[in-house]
């Protein structure tokens, strides 16, 4: 089988030794492309002078700002005849960027996918649901093409329209599910909205989470909800989408693929590597893209290598979820923080329910941060008492997790904005200063 090929328990020396071999090529591949070529004859760097992982440093990394300055064909190393697909990112933070593909490269990006859900305990007889947007965003494609590498059958579902999804379920006996976690919340309301349950009515029995930041908390309650195994799945478009890093069944850590990616983490203010087991900015540099070379992606994506060997037995690397993306970050009240704390606190308390959403205001120039979070529907509609207990519980929780005392809102269920994407998690109507 293909997998086969992939050696996941290499020992770190024969590992790296790989790494800058495979280095060495995708150096000299670059070089095919205007970007790479302009900057390595300044920088005076050449494949062959690459002899170890430290001489990686030695390119200047790319950011999204580099990207878009090379739009659209900057960074293509092949001719535009070769490319068969593009894609695109989300563009949370501004205009998207586009990344190109030639048929080697989807075959590639597709196998790393495959191993991944193998990893999990995907096999050729699972059905595969995939709730994910089809499209230039990559987590629908990505793993479409993964699962039927894998030799699934898959069910291009796409997200929403909750009752055909259930209806599909029921109907094909889906085993395996991809689901953006903050949609996986909605999606359990449904159920008990049609008098299901998950639990019982379904044959589901893994999920893989992924392309927003979500917590252990939130894991377990769509575990617990679905009675099934929840997996997180980490990736981004501009190193190719989902399959970059992805948990085994120890579910403690993603394994990084290092044999495809050569992860840095790095200080995002002095861009020095950090101490291994330090939080840090990811970087990293793709090791077989044909098409459209990225060497040293800053992707802003703030994370830790975990010092520990895996119990699996697999030797490349594992990172820690993902806090949040360097620019998600909030300053309230001259305190910094990072949403999915939030989403932690509040998913650790059984009454709240599925949804939440922080408010940002400046009141008396000061700023003013309001949760508003929706309870579960009996919660709602019990005893006033309760809720004001339950409103102080959620007000302590936050507290003692963002160190500031947010004012909290408790709302109905399914009253707050919902997004079939990656959710909007705050509303930030400060008044900028200055
Ligand atoms: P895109 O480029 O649109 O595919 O989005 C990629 C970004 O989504 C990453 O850089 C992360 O910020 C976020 N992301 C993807 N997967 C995860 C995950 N499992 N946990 C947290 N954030 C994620
Ligand atoms: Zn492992």
């Amino acid at each position: 089988m293909f997998w086969d090929n992939y050696n996941e328990t290499m020992d770190r020396a024969s590992l790296e030794k790989l790494q800058v071999a495979l280095l060495k090529k995708a150096v000299e591949q670059a070089c095919k492309s205007p970007y790479y070529r302009e900057m390595f004859l300044k920088e005076h760097i050449a494949a062959e002078q690459i002899t170890g992982l430290d001489d990686l440093r030695r390119i200047p990394p790319v950011t999204k700002d580099i990207l878009r300055e090379h739009y659209p064909y900057g960074f293509l190393a092949v001719p535009r005849e070769k490319i068969v697909r593009l894609h695109s990112s989300s563009g949370t933070t501004g205009r998207p960027t586009v990344i190109f593909h030639t048929i080697d490269d989807i075959r590639e990006w597709a196998g790393l996918v495959a191993r991944c859900m193998y990893m999990a305990g995907v096999r050729s007889d699972d059905v595969f649901q995939n709730m994910m947007g089809y499209g230039l965003f990559t987590g629908g494609l990505g793993f479409h093409y993964g699962a039927e590498r894998l030799g699934a059958l898959v069910i291009p579902s796409g997200p929403g329209n909750t009752q055909r999804q259930i209806m599909l379920m029921r109907e094909f006996d889906t085993t395996v599910i991809h689901i953006i976690p903050s949609y996986a919340l909605h999606f359990v309301k449904s159920f008990n909205e049609m008098g299901l349950d998950p639990r019982k009515d379904l044959h589901v029995r893994i999920a893989f989470l992924g392309a927003e930041p979500h917590s252990e908390e939130t894991r377990h309650r769509i575990e617990e909800a679905f009675g099934i195994d929840a997996f997180n799945s980490y990736g981004l478009s501009e190193m190719n989408g989902p399959g970059v890093a992805f948990e085994c069944t120890e579910k403690n850590g993603m394994h990084v693929w290092e044999d495809s990616y050569i992860l840095e983490v790095i200080d995002p203010v002095t861009q020095e590597p950090v101490r291994e087991g330090d939080e840090g900015e990811l970087v990293f540099t793709a090791l077989k893209r044909e098409g459209m070379p990225i060497l040293r992606y800053r992707t802003k994506d703030l994370a830790a290598v975990l010092t520990e060997p895996c119990p699996c037995g697999r030797t490349h690397r594992r990172i820690t979820r993902i806090k949040g993306r360097t620019d998600d970050m909030l300053i309230v009240k001259g305190v910094n923080m990072y949403p999915v704390q939030i989403e932690k606190s509040l998913m650790s308390i059984p009454e709240v329910g599925s949804n939440f959403l922080i408010v940002l205001d400046t009141k008396q120039y000061n700023d003013h941060m309001t949760v508003q979070v929706e309870v579960s529907d009996s919660v709602f509609k019990g005893d006033l008492r309760e809720l004001e207990g339950l409103k102080k519980r959620i007000i302590e929780g936050l507290r003692s997790e963002i160190l500031i005392t947010p004012a909290v809102d408790l709302v109905e269920p399914n009253s707050l904005p919902k997004s079939e994407g990656k959710a909007v998690r705050v509303i930030d109507n400060r008044k900028q200063w200055g």
